[in-house]
Parts: C-alpha cells; sequence; structure tokens
C-alpha cells in the first residue's frame, strides 16, 4: 500500500486553469504530474489574438508560466496525454495516462527544414479549419514547448523526406502510444471547454454559408499567425468587409440549444469589434444582442467599444441569417421599436457558447448544464471552465481554489 502524502496530485489540462494550479501546488512543495492531452500548453486562450480586459497578447501570461514550469522540477509534465481510467484505491486514485505517439522528439531545434520538404497537408485544426498545414510543422509560432508535431495519418505510404531533411534525427516515424499506471493523491480537474458547434445554427448560416464564421474563429482570423497573417476578410475571397455584424447567444440561452450565458461572449464580441475597427476603421460594425452582459470593471469596456465611431448596439435577436447578393442578410427582431428589421452584412461573427468537455474517467458529479462538479470526499477538485464558463481571470482565481481544495484532500485521505 502506497503512503498517500508522497504520491503526486494529478492536474488534468494545462490551460490556464490547470497550470495555475499545478504551479501553485509545485511551488508549495508538492509534487506534480500535469497531463494535457495537446502537445502545447496554453489552451484555448494561447489561440486568440489578444485577451480582455487588457488586450494582451496571449503570450504574456503563457511566457511567465511557461519558464515557471520549465524551472520548477517538481512538476512532471507529460504532453500528448489523456487520463482514459481511474480507479479509487485505498484512500487515493489509481489512474491510466494514455500518451499519443511522439514523431518528433525533444531532440526538435524548431529549425523548420522538414516542414519545407513536406508534401502532405490537413486541415489546420488550430485555426478551426479556415486552413491547411503542412502533416509536419510548429504548432503555431509562440507555442511552448517549440517542437515541432506530425500528423501520421496524413503522410503518404513510403514517405520520409522529413526524416531524411532533419538534421537533428528528431524524427521517429515508428513511434507508437504509450500507456501507464499511475497512483495519485488528489486530483485537479481542469478540461475547459469546446465551442458550440457552428454547425448546429444552419438558420443562422452557421457551416452553410461561407461569410459565416464563429467567435473562435474570429480570434484566428485576427492574429498574426492565423489563416490570412492576421488580415481580416471574408473567408473563401480576399476581399476585406465593409460590414460585419456580430450575433449574441448564437445557440446560447435557448433550451433547443445551451439554455445557459456563456457569460464571456458579449465581451469577446465588443474586443472583436475593436480588432475590426482598428483594422478596417471604415468599417461598419453592428452588435445584435438580447442582454448586455459586462458586470463589474468590464462596463467601462462596453462604454469604449459602443463609443467608438461606426460601431452600433442593437438590442434585436437575429432570427436568420441569408446570402442576399455578394453579402449577407439577417433578419433581425428590434426588440425596442417591436418590429422586423433586415440588415446587411459582408462578414457575420456568430457568438457561440463554451460547453463543458467530453470524458470523464472520475465520474464527476455535473451541474445542470454539464459542467463537472467537485467531489472533495473522493479527492477531485474542478477548476476553470470545466467548473462553469468564466474569463481567464475569475478561472485563474478557481484554480487556486482548486489547488487548496485538493492538497487539503491529500493531506486528509493520507
Ligand atoms: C470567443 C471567446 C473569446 C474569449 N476571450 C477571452 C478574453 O479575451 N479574455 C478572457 O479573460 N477570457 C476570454 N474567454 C474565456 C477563456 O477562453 C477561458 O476563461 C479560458 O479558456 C479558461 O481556461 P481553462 O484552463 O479553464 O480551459 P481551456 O482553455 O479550455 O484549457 C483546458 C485544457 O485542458 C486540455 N484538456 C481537455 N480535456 C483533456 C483531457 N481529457 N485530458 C488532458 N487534457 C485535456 C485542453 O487541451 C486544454 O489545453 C473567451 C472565450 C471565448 C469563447
Ligand atoms: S523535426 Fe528536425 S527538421 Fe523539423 S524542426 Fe525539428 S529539428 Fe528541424
Ligand atoms: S513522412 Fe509525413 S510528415 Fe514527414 S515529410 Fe512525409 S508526409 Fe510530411
Amino acid at each position: 500500500m502506497n503512503d498517500t502524502a508522497q504520491l503526486p496530485v494529478l492536474v488534468v489540462g494545462a490551460g490556464v486553469a490547470g497550470l495555475t494550479a499545478a504551479l501553485e501546488m509545485a511551488e508549495t512543495g508538492h509534487h506534480v504530474v500535469l497531463a494535457e492531452r495537446e502537445p502545447v500548453i496554453g489552451g484555448r486562450v494561447a489561440r486568440f489574438h489578444r485577451y480582455f480586459p487588457k488586450l494582451c497578447p496571449p503570450t504574456c501570461g503563457l511566457e511567465i508560466n511557461a519558464r515557471r514550469l520549465e524551472e520548477n522540477p517538481r512538476i512532471e509534465l507529460r504532453l500528448q496525454t489523456t487520463v482514459t481510467g481511474a480507479q479509487p484505491v485505498d484512500g487515493h486514485w489509481s489512474v491510466t495516462l494514455e500518451t499519443a505517439p511522439v514523431h518528433v522528439t525533444g531532440r526538435c531545434t524548431a529549425c523548420g527544414l522538414c516542414t519545407e520538404v513536406c508534401p502532405a497537408t490537413v486541415s489546420d485544426r488550430l485555426n478551426w479549419g479556415l486552413a491547411e498545414a503542412p502533416a509536419i510543422r510548429r504548432p503555431f509560432p509562440n507555442a511552448w514547448p517549440q517542437r515541432f508535431v506530425l500528423e501520421r495519418e496524413a503522410c503518404p505510404e513510403g514517405c520520409r523526406a522529413c526524416v531524411d531533411a532533419c538534421p537533428y534525427d528528431a524524427i521517429d516515424l515508428k513511434a507508437g502510444p504509450g500507456v501507464e499506471e499511475m497512483e495519485v493523491a488528489s486530483v485537479v480537474v481542469a478540461t475547459g471547454w469546446r465551442p458550440y458547434p457552428l454547425e448546429k445554427l444552419p438558420e443562422l448560416g452557421g457551416g452553410v454559408l461561407e461569410g459565416v464564421v464563429s467567435n473562435v474563429q474570429m480570434e484566428r482570423l485576427a492574429a498574426p499567425d492565423g489563416p490570412t497573417g492576421g488580415r481580416i476578410l471574408i473567408p473563401g475571397t480576399d476581399r476585406e468587409p465593409r460590414s460585419v455584424a456580430f450575433v449574441q447567444c448564437a445557440g446560447s440561452r435557448d433550451v433547443n440549444h445551451l439554455p445557459y450565458c456563456s457569460g464571456v461572449c458579449c465581451l469577446a464580441s465588443l474586443k472583436q469589434a475593436l480588432y475590426v475597427k482598428e483594422q478596417l476603421p471604415e468599417c461598419d460594425v453592428s452588435l445584435y444582442y438580447i442582454d448586455r452582459r459586462t458586470p463589474g470593471r468590464n462596463e467601462d469596456f462596453l462604454t469604449r467599444v459602443a463609443g467608438t465611431q461606426g460601431v452600433r448596439l442593437v438590442k434585436g435577436k437575429v432570427g436568420k441569417v441569408e446570402r442576399n447578393g455578394d453579402g449577407l442578410e439577417l433578419t433581425v427582431e428590434d426588440a425596442e421599436a417591436g418590429k422586423l428589421l433586415h440588415e446587411h452584412a459582408d462578414l457575420v461573427v456568430l457568438a457561440t457558447g463554451m460547453m463543458p468537455e467530453t470524458g470523464d474517467p472520475f465520474g464527476l458529479p455535473r451541474d445542470e448544464d454539464g459542467f463537472a462538479v467537485s467531489d472533495p470526499r473522493r479527492g477531485l477538485a474542478v477548476a476553470g471552465v470545466a467548473h462553469r464558463p468564466a474569463d481567464v481571470a475569475a478561472s485563474v482565481r478557481d484554480a487556486t481554489g482548486a489547488a487548496a481544495r485538493a492538497l487539503a484532500a491529500a493531506g486528509r485521505r493520507s
């Protein structure tokens, strides 16, 4: 039997919440295993153009956390790793960690020679399918770690061009998956969120009309390392939009889709309205909303955006988006005037909400919206958006609390 107090604490997910929890526990002297299913850390925020309230690039906070991680020998980072099984054993957990094949090893210096010779392309998940990328590539310019990734399923049979080009012998095309059983004292679940699928909103043009994108796609359209090099263009064309419409609560607060409010989509659209106006000052921006959710100090941000010339906030629900000539037409129920409006836009951004990630080997209890709830008696603490929709600042605060609960549970159960 293991002494629970000597066992590591497991953190699942290395987004802002998981990173915060892992660093705080390790910096108070505890051994932490941090499992992340992607080959990089930072979660969803790493793929944003900028983040509110200060509109800094995501690298600001990430670089600091990456340095803290590198400098802390108490954190064992397992990338491309998912927890596939979990059993309670004698007051602690026995977990199964599955690691996807690591085709590019730690010898990679990110020189980029492999990408130059790679003949295969894949739909780039990082860019939400808005672009194609070589099968072997840097995940994104500021990714940490800087190691390249390889999507083996895309390789034509017999190809080994990247292996021959790599001067550092860093590519292993034969690498297989790994499985490890591990005992841990307690667990922080910080598995975050995924966006509500665009395809579930065909009446708003989601997945049907090329000029309709989601808010997460808009982050990539504005990002300098995105599919258009940071130019906001109408997808499928090289034209800049002359008008952009943001449709709030797209699939949120709707019993047919997500019954709850994700809390950050209003601010995300206000932020993205600024991306448009900074780049295309002449572009008309309209934001259609049911209620504006901009609590606390975020009210200042709303005032700033609402005061920007060429930005219009319309209290009204968008019921339909259709093609009209080479643009799009929105049918809007104007809540104040009590009539139907027919509005034009070149580009429509659907402010879709956040859904909890699926896949939970611990069997955590769920709230009425499907978000996970901590279970301290079983040594399970939930952090960040896995717990409830929240912005970065609230996710970080939540993670600090979860770290304390996980350590208390580890101590109590020893
Ligand atoms: C369009 C949009 C714009 C936004 N803009 C802002 C903004 O400007 N400012 C702001 O403060 N907030 C913003 N937010 C909110 C912000 O994205 C969240 O607060 C933040 O992502 C929460 O971090 P997290 O660590 O809880 O989750 P995530 O960022 O989702 O990270 C979770 C991590 O867990 C990993 N993971 C998931 N499942 C597993 C598993 N089974 N095993 C291992 N790893 C797993 C994921 O790969 C990921 O790395 C925005 C949200 C949206 C929808
Ligand atoms: S895998 Fe090799 S060739 Fe490719 S970036 Fe890394 S070191 Fe360079
Ligand atoms: S083996 Fe695959 S990743 Fe390497 S060059 Fe060929 S197609 Fe690209």
